[in-house]
Formats: C-alpha cells, sequence, structure tokens
C-alpha cells in the first residue's frame, strides 16, 4: 500500500531524548505531601474541592518573588493573557505591536480581543523584540507593546517604556508594556528587577514544559495596577455577581503544588542554567553553530538553547540537522517557534500581509536541542557530541560558510 509521504513520522525508533523535555518529571516529596494533603481535606462532600486559602497563599508568595503588588492565579497562561488584552478595551483599528518571532499564543488574544497586530523584528542577538525597530511602528492607534522574554532571555524593558512615554495614546496616554513570562518566571531584567515587577502586567505560564508547573496547566499575572488587578479577579470569577466574567480560576490542588515549586524555583533555574552555560561551552568550538548568549544572575533561564546554523545552511540545512540528531542520535529538537504569520493560518489571515524578514530568516537557521536540568553530565556530553557529529556531517553536504 502506497503510504503517504506526510504521515510517515520523522523519527522511527524512540527518542532517547524528547523534543521538548517537560518539567513535572521534577517533583519532589514536597509536592507529593502537598497534593495528598490537598486530597485528604478535599475528600468530604461538605467542603470538597472548596477554597481559596491556598491559593491566595500561592499568590501572595509569587507577588512578593515577583516583587510586585497583585498575583492573580488563573488555569492557565493563555487565558491570563486573553483576559489581560480584555482589560485594555481593544476598539477597531487598536494597535499592539509584539514581536513576529513568537509562540501563537501570544498573539491569538490580540486577534481574539479586537486589536490589530503590528508585527515588529527580534534583535538577531537575543531573538527578543528590537526596540529600534518597534519605534517606527508607532501610530496614533497603538494601545501595547507586548514583549516576550524569549526562550528565557529576559528582554530589558525600559526602552519599550521610553518608547511608550513618547508616543502617547490621545484619549488612553501612553500605550502599555505587556509582558509575556510564560517561559521566563523567577528571571531578573536587565534594570535588575524580578521579572513580573515592571510594565502594566506580566503574564506567567505553569504549563508542563515552563519553568515550574501545576500539574500541567496553570498561570499568574502579575502587576502594580489596583484597577487592573481587582478586574482580573473579578473576570476569573464569572464578575463577582456584577460583571461579565468566566471561570478560569485555578484549583486548590495546583495551588499547593504550585507554592512548593516556587520555593523550589530557584534551585530548579539554576540547575538549568547550569546545564545551558556547559553546552554553551562544550560547543563552543564547532565553527557552524551560533550559540546563545553566556548570561548569568537570572537574565537568561534557558527555557531553550537556541541554536543557529549558518545562513547557507538556512532551511533545507537546519532540517538535515535535525534529522540527523533525531534519526542517528535519537536527540529531539525543535524550532521553537516559526513567526506566528507564518505558521498559523488564522494569525496569517489577519496580519494583512505583513512580514519581518529577518524573524523569517532566523527562524530558518534555528534549533532547539532537547535541554533539561535532570538530564546528567554524561549525557550532556554525549548529546553535545553528537551535535558536534552531525554538523560536521551536515556541513559535508551544505558547506562550511
Ligand atoms: C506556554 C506559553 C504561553 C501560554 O501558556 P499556557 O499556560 O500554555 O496557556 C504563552 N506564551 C509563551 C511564550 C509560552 O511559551
Amino acid at each position: 500500500m502506497p503510504t503517504d509521504p506526510t504521515t510517515v513520522p520523522r523519527c522511527k525508533a524512540p527518542r532517547r531524548w524528547p523534543d521538548e523535555p517537560a518539567q513535572g518529571g521534577w517533583y519532589t516529596d514536597a509536592e507529593d505531601a502537598a497534593m495528598r494533603e490537598v486530597m485528604d481535606d478535599s475528600l468530604s462532600w461538605r467542603t470538597g474541592w472548596r477554597g481559596t486559602e491556598r491559593i491566595t497563599s500561592f499568590e501572595d508568595a509569587f507577588a512578593a518573588k515577583a516583587d510586585s503588588r497583585y498575583a492573580i492565579a488563573f488555569n492557565g497562561g493563555g487565558p491570563a493573557l486573553e483576559m489581560v488584552l480584555h482589560c485594555l478595551g481593544l476598539q477597531p483599528g487598536d494597535e499592539v505591536i509584539s514581536c513576529g518571532l513568537n509562540f501563537v499564543g501570544t498573539h491569538l488574544p490580540v486577534l481574539h480581543q479586537g486589536g490589530t497586530l503590528v508585527l515588529a523584528e527580534p534583535d538577531p542577538l537575543t531573538l527578543n523584540l528590537d526596540p529600534v525597530d518597534v519605534e517606527p511602528r508607532f501610530t496614533t492607534r497603538t494601545r501595547a507593546i507586548l514583549v516576550t522574554h524569549w526562550n528565557g532571555l529576559v528582554a530589558d524593558l525600559r526602552p519599550f517604556l521610553r518608547l511608550a512615554a513618547c508616543h502617547p495614546h490621545p484619549r488612553h496616554g501612553p500605550p502599555v508594556v505587556i509582558v509575556d513570562a510564560a517561559r521566563a518566571c523567577g528571571g531578573t531584567t536587565p534594570a535588575g528587577h524580578p521579572v513580573g515587577a515592571e510594565g502594566w502586567a506580566t503574564v506567567f505560564s505553569f504549563e508542563t514544559k515552563k519553568l515550574m508547573t501545576t500539574h500541567g496547566q496553570g498561570g499568574m499575572v502579575t502587576t502594580q495596577d489596583d484597577a487592573l488587578a481587582s478586574q482580573l479577579r473579578r473576570l476569573r470569577t464569572y464578575g463577582l455577581s456584577r460583571h461579565w466574567g468566566t471561570n478560569q480560576q485555578l484549583n486548590k490542588a495546583q495551588a499547593a503544588v504550585g507554592a512548593v515549586q516556587l520555593s523550589r524555583l530557584d534551585e530548579m533555574n539554576a540547575a538549568r542554567v547550569a546545564r545551558g552555560h556547559q553546552r554553551t561551552r562544550l560547543l563552543e568550538d564547532v565553527p557552524y553553530l551560533t550559540l546563545p548568549p553566556t548570561l548569568t544572575g537570572g537574565q537568561h533561564l534557558y527555557y531553550r538553547h537556541n541554536l543557529l546554523v549558518p545562513e547557507s545552511w538556512a532551511g533545507a540545512g537546519r532540517d538535515a540537522l535535525m534529522e540527523t540528531l533525531a534519526e542517528r542520535y535519537g536527540l529531539g529538537s525543535i524550532i521553537n517557534d516559526p513567526p506566528t504569520y507564518t505558521s498559523h493560518d488564522y494569525i496569517h489571515a489577519r496580519t494583512h500581509g505583513q512580514a519581518c524578514p529577518r524573524a523569517e530568516q532566523l527562524a530558518a537557521r534555528l534549533l532547539c536541542p532537547c535541554l533539561h536540568p535532570l538530564i546528567s553530565d554524561a549525557e550532556e556530553q554525549e548529546i553535545c557530541d553528537a551535535i558536534r557529529e552531525a554538523a560536521e556531517q551536515v556541513a559535508r553536504a551544505f558547506g562550511t560558510v
């Protein structure tokens, strides 16, 4: 029977190292104990899973760590960002500037809340939104700049805050800075503040791949703004009897393990950063690869360890490298992520022919091989040997520059 090539799985043998490793493989006895305790006090029909104290105490601990007045827990990062954008009350034609190289879940809520998505280029070194490219995109309709801390590298928000102040909206004043910190929980900004302290609102995710997880799904918003905090609390709980709202609450079992994960976050991040730095050292002399910047002090958490292949390998050569790593060495990697407007039909259809050539070029050179804090030293050495050997093989086919 003929086989449709699009349905042939790329990897026949199970991978030794998955494309996308998940946090949650790193729960300890403390998470286990917290979960059991919640189970015990929820199995009475008189109380069930009701009870907000655990959620409030998780929020308080999170706010303290993020140096933020408020933290509001949600059942996911996506719903949290959707509600933050809802609070802006975007009118048709209102614009939100964001990096073209992004996760689709960052751009979908902008469009769903009625905003016009204005795409801008990434900085070639950090792959974070480039302030130089943002400046000419301001108009009198700009309401927000949506900045993502890309793959764990914490962006400097000060240039965006300065630019926003210089381009006030005629009715709403300076555009707000909304931060997507789904991949940078526990990081420190170049201004020396914890991620979550600066800007109008910062959104976090506790999905299973993220730096900490609440049973695989969950989210949080931090803000210093009283009005925004109360509006978000209403929205996630059916409007608290007066306004429109929906149900997007985190449950108490998630909050209980979240509190434990939060107390372990610095330790878990430190292990990941050490692994990221080690990988960079081990790959330093591979001539074909551009490695991520080595940053300390929480300014890069290496949610992904981005590798860029030479321009002459863009597309096919990069694909060949990923394929070789998977097939021959069992090492999974992903393109995290391609530009949203080329990879998602809904976004493509609503960005009216906008393009970010630099984002597209960088995405064609990008691969993120599996990195996880629980990979051992010996395995890390094997992974780096695999990357080095596979790159040599691809160089024979695609050239060395
Ligand atoms: C994971 C992620 C989100 C969405 O978070 P969920 O909790 O999965 O809904 C948003 N933005 C970025 C950059 C992410 O990585």
